[in-house]
């Protein structure tokens, strides 16, 4: 980070110099670029009320909201949870909204017991415990704190030798196998990053191990990183980051797969969830974990194993020893989520939705409430311009989550509940979890990247004083390697979005229910080392993060735009040229790694022939020589091609129909009834849905975007091709390529379409 930011520094410099006339200077206002999707006549309007609304937020009122429901832990199931939620409930009553709370009754373990020790070659028992902290005021409420665990982690009591894998990834096994360091019958200790924490027991137990640790290292997000707290924003040797550890069959309660779990509901016995994970798994802190990890013996790790320990890191088998024990209460909990509405005066079946979640692990001022309180307070304001007269022309939706922690359970039930409503009416939906001091992030459907630049171009940075697009560039270009990337970078002037993989409670809407979602947040600038430990909390926020709430502030302003717009266009503001473009280089990139493989492939067998790798071992080493590999065979990509260069077509001639509709913006415009094609529009992401979903995992629907069942949080882009490459299975790569093809020419038919009446419009 350090390096990266001076890179920065330096290129920054470079790139304000050499600034193009037409851009904006530091400090300066941009002149307004026309509003897309809105008539001369509406952008007016539109940036009157934007303005009004821009003003509102208030960074007083963030933080007092964050003051309050971070008071107690409001983990689900818990008093504070439900009074957090009736709290809201009030808010959104007092600010002028139709609000109510919708409950789910949802399976969510809690730990009966927990414990850790080391038995050989020396007894030490893990203390599993994050002591108070002198200052911090709710650090000390342990009465109602879940002590560490990983939730849905299966009952169990083991003891075996103790095996250290690195981030536990695929990767990791496959070093390990080289190594001729088998991991059956052993406990193994992962560290936190890498792969999401439900990847590491999901792996070990393929490799036959018994148990799972996962530990935080100081390398990842404690003292090597920067001073720990309470001295500073990273974690100490005590803190733990809890979580749970779901196998990535589908999102939300692992009793209900693709149906709502309302009271009553029928559900799966604990048994036959396939969510549950097949070994026990226990989190700890880097206090609890150096001594076992000092015990372990064996060879020492290669260097990118390394973590910031002051020991030597060791792999093992042994002769370190521990037994493992894991219990839990298997109860099902009750979950408030809060929707609240707005209604659209004249597309009131079109849905703009909104939201993050409520719940917390602990006390979770970071997570999530950094995120939820600037979604309250945005809701502040809109009910404000409503009581002024404002009038969206579609209807807001507004929502404050449950249950995401265990697993997006509250959005998931949710929409998997409304799942009929939602395919016809649902819009889009803008999330916000954790939010600091820094950068603009944002990730979502490609088809709102344009837009998505139009509305940062339009927010001041509250500290630096230039738009949140101009910052937000400016580190893309610093951090871009190679003058092919910064021109690309500097010519485009769209800033690329990412792809959104899992992580917060935008999946479920995307993946299941194919509905364009967004993720926006700053980060960058303030502490994240706290994660899921008693010491995220008001303290901690207000000492190391957004410590006077500008940036929750500014994250209102952005998202409360964004929805603004979404709710008021005249034609919804989708843009497909982005997207096609996107999509392009996804195709690129799984040629590229079809060749990677092929290339490494022939490169290792050839190795093999020469004797490389028994020269170059260590005589005094058992080394196991690796088996000779398969050469991938050619993959006739040509129907993937032919797809993004449909929808590339598609995409110039929607977008030169809607330049030509807004240039001679006449009275044909502004009199048609615009409300059928903005459904086309905003349906185009439903067409990139499967019925049959993804290979072994057919909750995940979408063809373009999903989590990796391997990686988790990571996305994996057109993820029936790209896993399929990855896994060697040929046959299923190639069926992918012809489905996503498909699917590619049927959302071009449907852009082709919407730029036919627009061009009718334009009287061609
Ligand atoms: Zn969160």
């Amino acid at each position: 980070m350090k390096f990266v930011l001076n890179a920065f520094l330096c290129v920054l410099v470079l790139f304000l110099i050499t600034l193009p006339a037409q851009q904006q200077a530091p400090g300066e206002k941009l002149p307004s670029t026309p509003l897309q999707g809105f008539t001369a006549n509406s952008a007016q309007q539109e940036r009157d009320w934007e303005k009004k609304f821009r003003a509102i937020p208030s960074a007083d009122n963030l933080r007092e909201y964050m003051r309050l429901m971070s008071s107690h832990p409001h983990h689900v199931g818990s008093p504070w949870d439900k009074q957090n939620a009736e709290w809201m409930l009030a808010r959104f009553q007092e600010w002028g909204w139709d609000v109510h709370i919708e409950n789910f009754d949802v399976l969510f373990p809690t730990p009966k017991e927990r414990h850790l020790e080391l038995l050989e070659p020396a007894r030490f028992v893990a203390r599993l415990q994050e002591p108070p902290i002198a200052g911090d005021p709710t650090s000390n409420q342990q009465a109602e704190q879940l002590p560490p665990y990983n939730a849905y982690s299966i009952d169990g009591d083991v003891t075996g030798p103790l095996v250290y894998v690195n981030y536990g990834t695929r990767d990791d096994y496959e070093q390990l196998d080289k190594f001729g360091i088998s991991v059956k019958g052993a406990i193994v200790i992962a560290r936190y990053g890498g792969s999401w924490r439900g990847i590491k027991p999901k792996v070990a137990a393929e490799h036959g191990a018994v148990g799972c640790i996962i530990y935080s290292d100081p390398a990842d997000d404690g003292f090597a990183e920067g001073d720990v707290y309470p001295q500073g924003a990273w974690r100490n040797k005590d803190a733990v980051q809890r979580g749970a550890v779901t196998d990535t069959y589908y999102a939300g309660d692992p009793l209900t797969p693709g149906w709502g779990s309302v009271p009553g509901a029928k559900r799966l016995e604990i048994k036959d969830s396939p969510l549950i994970t097949k070994i026990p798994v226990l989190p700890i802190s880097y206090g609890d974990a150096q001594p076992l990890l000092a015990a372990i013996g064996g060879r020492a790790v290669p260097p990118t194993w390394r973590g910031a320990l002051p020991i030597t890191y060791h792999i093992g088998p042994g002769p370190a020893k521990v037994r493992l024990v894991a219990k839990f209460n298997w109860d099902i909990k009750r979950l408030y989520d809060v929707i609240a509405k707005l209604p659209g005066s004249d597309s009131a079946d079109q849905w703009v939705m909104r939201g993050n979640h409520h719940d917390a692990w602990v006390n979770g001022a970071s997570d999530p409430l950094s995120g939820m309180v600037a979604v309250l307070e945005e809701a502040r304001a809109l009910g404000e311009l409503y009581k002024q007269g404002w009038r969206p022309k579609r209807t807001i939706i507004y929502a404050a989550w449950d249950g995401e922690e265990p697993g997006l359970i509250g959005s998931t039930e949710w929409l998997e509940t409304h799942l009929d409503e939602l395919e016809q009416h649902a819009v889009a939906y803008i999330n916000s979890d954790n939010n600091t001091r820094g950068f603009l992030r944002v990730s979502g459907s490609h088809s709102l990247e344009r837009f998505l630049n139009g509305v940062a171009r339009d927010i001041d940075d509250p500290e630096k004083h230039i738009s949140i697009w101009q910052r937000a560039h400016a580190l893309r270009i610093g951090d871009a390697t190679g003058a092919e990337g910064r021109e690309e970078l500097r010519h485009r002037s769209d800033m690329r979005i990412r792809a959104l993989g899992d992580g917060s409670d935008y999946a479920s809407f995307l993946d299941h229910g194919g509905i364009a979602a967004v993720d926006m947040r700053f980060g960058g600038e303030g502490g994240e080392g706290q994660y899921h430990s008693i010491y995220d909390d008001f303290y901690w926020y207000t000492h190391f993060s957004d410590t006077q709430f500008v940036y929750g502030r500014a994250l209102a302003q952005t998202a409360g735009t964004a929805i603004m717009r979404l709710a008021d266009a005249d034609l919804l503001p989708f843009e497909f040229t982005d997207q096609a473009d996107t999509i392009k280089t996804y195709v690129k990139e799984l040629e590229k790694l079809l060749k990677i493989e092929q290339d490494e492939a022939k490169e290792h067998n050839l190795e093999l022939d020469e004797g490389v790798f028994g020269a170059v071992s260590d005589p005094r080493r058992e080394v196991q020589l690796p088996s000779r590999k398969e050469i991938p065979p050619f993959i006739n990509f040509a129907p993937l091609e032919n797809g993004a260069e449909a929808l590339s077509r598609a995409a110039q001639r929607y977008d030169s129909a809607t330049r030509k509709v807004f240039d001679n913006s006449g009275a044909k415009f502004a009199a048609a009834s615009l409300h059928e094609l903005n459904e086309k529009l905003y349906k185009t992401e439903r067409l990139f849905l499967s019925e049959k979903g993804l290979p072994g995992r057919p909750w995940f629907k979408h063809q373009i975007y999903a989590p990796g069942a391997y990686t988790g949080y990571a996305v994996k882009t057109i993820p029936v091709v790209r896993e399929a490459l990855e896994q060697y299975k040929w046959t299923e790569a190639e069926e992918g390529v012809n489905t996503v093809g498909e699917i590619l020419k049927r959302e071009a038919a449907q852009i082709n379409d919407a730029a036919s009446e627009l061009e009718k419009m334009n009287g061609k």
